[in-house]
């Protein structure tokens, strides 16, 4: 999806609320019309703020540029929340020699176990995307000073640990505001959403799990999954076997977007 029309943001949304009550007010249209265009406007906004491939405050990259190919990025979010469970998940990534993003949280990446998987993580070939320092409730209320610092944040330990700085962010539950927007500017990150939502903290169930990604699956794909979840490592042999079937070829999401993934 191209960038969201601004004429459809929120402010310009109410200014043309007021416009039309004026022209009504001459014409004497019905109350009913005003609030229709305002219920309108909000349900864009709503939408434009909860799905980051509308675009409607930032340009976020959901899925590849060019999506002729049978190729797909696979995401992990959240971590490094479970040190053990990552681990599966690298040990099979690495069975199927599958490159992987793992948006981890700065937060998470404290511990000796933590930063162990962090490093191993990086050595083993994925790359590792910034997904916010603390992944609050209201992250999406936090000024662009408080976005900024919790981008800087986790880009430090990042830094600290791997000498990479990260040029990948994933705002935490895919929400962009105003805010996220300014900051984005800010820090010079790419903003990196998804175009397909496994919901596998939802459904957890390996086999309901491949079914709705086997529906979903498209050329292009940037698919998120979480690699804390117990169920996942049964999970992602069936998937990887499945997408080797149907020969589609998981790339780094570098790759996948034709974008850098860390400072140089
Ligand atoms: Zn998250």
């Amino acid at each position: 999806m191209g960038p969201f029309p601004k004429y459809l943001r929120l402010k310009p949304i109410i200014i043309s609320t007021f416009v039309l009550w004026g022209i009504a007010a001459i014409f004497s249209a019905p109350w009913w019309l005003y609030a229709f265009v305002l219920w309108l406007g909000l349900t864009i906004t709503y939408f434009g703020t909860t799905q980051i491939s509308s675009n409607f405050h930032l340009p976020a990259h959901c899925k590849a540029v060019h999506s002729d190919k049978k190729e797909i990025a696979i995401t992990f979010d959240d971590g490094v929340l479970n040190p053990t469970q990552s681990k599966l998940v690298l040990d099979i990534l690495k069975q199927y020699e599958v490159p992987a993003t793992f948006f981890c949280i700065g937060k998470n990446l404290a511990s000796k176990e933590q930063i162990e998987v962090l490093k191993q993580m990086d050595a083993e070939g994925h790359i590792i995307g910034n997904h916010s320092f603390s992944h609050a409730n209201f992250f999406d209320f936090f000024s662009s000073q408080r976005v900024v610092q919790e981008i800087l944040d986790t880009d430090k330990v990042i830094q600290q640990h791997l000498n990479k700085q990260p040029l990948f962010f994933r705002p935490p539950y895919g929400i962009t505001t105003p805010n996220i927007a300014k900051a984005m500017r800010q820090v010079e990150h790419q903003t990196i959403g998804w175009s397909l939502r496994s919901l596998d903290t939802v459904i957890k169930d390996e086999k309901m799990l491949l079914k709705r990604v086997q529906k979903k699956l498209k050329k292009g794909a940037v698919i998120l999954f979480h690699d804390h979840l117990e169920f996942l490592p049964r999970f992602l042999p069936l998937f990887l076997e499945y997408l080797l079937k149907e020969g589609y070829t998981v790339v780094g999401l570098d790759q996948l977007l034709q974008l850098q993934a860390y400072k140089h």
